[in-house]
């Protein structure tokens, strides 16, 4: 279970950006890395408070973030999962060094950027192959329901004549000589906090750990090949513009049989003229005659669903709304489904037949005024109240 992002940075759930910001700058300057000699649990403390930071700072990921917790930013669904965050330590580093470093006035932060990235290059970082991000278009009906895309992607994959060593057939890849194969090297530096060890990847091996002599024929020594493949993505239902799909080891494998990184699915929802989204809930206009507004009607609506049917009260006002509740979308990681509004509109014919204008000038003859708007009454509290209600 993963913690609350307030409890994380200690601050109530009505912080203000200010009041964040401040929370975050004192953990993060208390389990900084160059603080703590390579604790691994303040490793992962700053990681987490920064995660958090990032989250609540920007104000349409925290408003995604209240809505649906973890869900909204990261976490699990079908298929990969939502995500907005997953640092590794260097893109913390930088997060911190971007809102803080500079301000800081301090020279050791201003300074070499390889210096203090040095420290959190790991070896399996560094070889980690590029993640790749693709454009996935939706349709509200594909949000409702949830669906299945397929895409084409180029990519690389690992060379079948090498099996990913980078050696030519018949050789294999030898120990680095600088690093004796441990991929690093190890330095002082100076930092904010004083002086600190940095551990950087090693530069004849690149952090690997090995060298190749005779490079395969086929890629070079790299371990991969140029492909194209189609997969197959599984978007889970409700899913809204600003979230993205992670596909983890999707994505590009690293050189030299090196980890794979992430596919990214952006998602791209298309507008339904039909409707107007309002997070889970769905706003539909309908036009109804005077003589439905007036009497009352049955009528069809569209859902994302398909038809609904609803019933027009008599004395039906324009703004007035009706709710079919759970006819909007799937609520994503909560269950259930928010509710289709629909904003009545009493249309006035602008062309009549001779017919229709013999029955309204008798009507005319015989129908009530409309009430003053001193008086107030219900017409007039309508139309307000719906004025207000879908505005923002
Ligand atoms: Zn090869
Ligand atoms: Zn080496």
């Amino acid at each position: 279970m993963k913690q609350d992002f307030y409890d994380v940075l200690g601050v109530a759930k009505s912080a203000t950006e200010a009041e964040v910001k401040k929370a975050y700058r004192k953990l993060a300057m208390e389990c900084h890395p160059d603080r703590n000699n390579g604790d691994k649990a303040a490793e992962e403390k700053f990681k987490l408070v920064t995660e958090a930071y990032e989250v609540l700072r920007d104000p349409d990921k925290r408003a995604a973030y209240d809505r649906y917790g973890h869900q909204g930013v990261r976490g699990a669904g079908a298929g990969g999962g939502f995500s907005s965050m997953h640092f590794d330590l260097s893109e913390a580093l930088m997060v911190f060094m971007r809102d803080f470093g500079l301000a800081g006035g301090s020279s050791g932060f201003g300074g070499s950027l390889e210096s203090l990235f040095g420290g959190s290059g790991t070896r399996r970082d560094r070889r980690r192959g590029h993640d790749i991000k693709v454009g996935l278009k939706l349709t509200l009906a594909e949000v409702a329901s949830g669906a299945t895309k397929t895409v084409r992607i180029k990519s690389l994959d690992t060379c079948p004549e090498c099996a990913g060593s980078g050696a030519k057939a018949g050789t294999k890849p030898v120990q680095c000589g600088t690093c004796g194969g441990s991929g690093e090297v190890r330095r002082q530096a100076q930092s904010l906090f004083g002086q600190f060890l940095t551990v950087s990847p090693c530069p004849t091996c690149a952090g690997e750990g090995s060298v190749v002599h005779s490079p395969c024929l086929r890629c070079g020594g790299d371990g991969r090949v140029k492909t194209e493949k189609t997969i197959q993505i599984d978007v889970p239902a409700g899913v809204a513009d600003h979230h993205y799909l992670t596909l983890r080891g999707q994505g590009v494998p690293g050189p030299r049989n090196g980890p794979r990184g992430d596919l990214i699915a952006v998602l791209d929802i298309k507008d339904d003229p039909r409707f107007e989204r309002h997070g889970d809930d769905l706003v539909y206009d309908l036009a109804i005659t005077y003589a439905q507004a007036a009497l009352g009607a049955e009528v069809q609506v569209p859902t994302p669903f398909g038809q609904s049917t609803l019933r027009i009260e008599p004395g039906t006002q324009t703004g007035m709304a009706y709710r079919i509740r759970h006819k909007g979308l799937p609520r994503l990681g909560e269950g259930g489904h928010g509710d289709l509004h629909v904003r009545i509109h009493v249309w006035t014919p602008t062309k009549v037949t001779p017919e229709q204008r013999k029955l309204l000038e008798k009507l005319r003859e015989i129908e009530d005024a409309p009430p003053e708007k001193e008086e107030g009454g219900k017409f007039w509290e309508t139309i307000r109240r719906a004025l207000g209600a879908f505005g923002e």
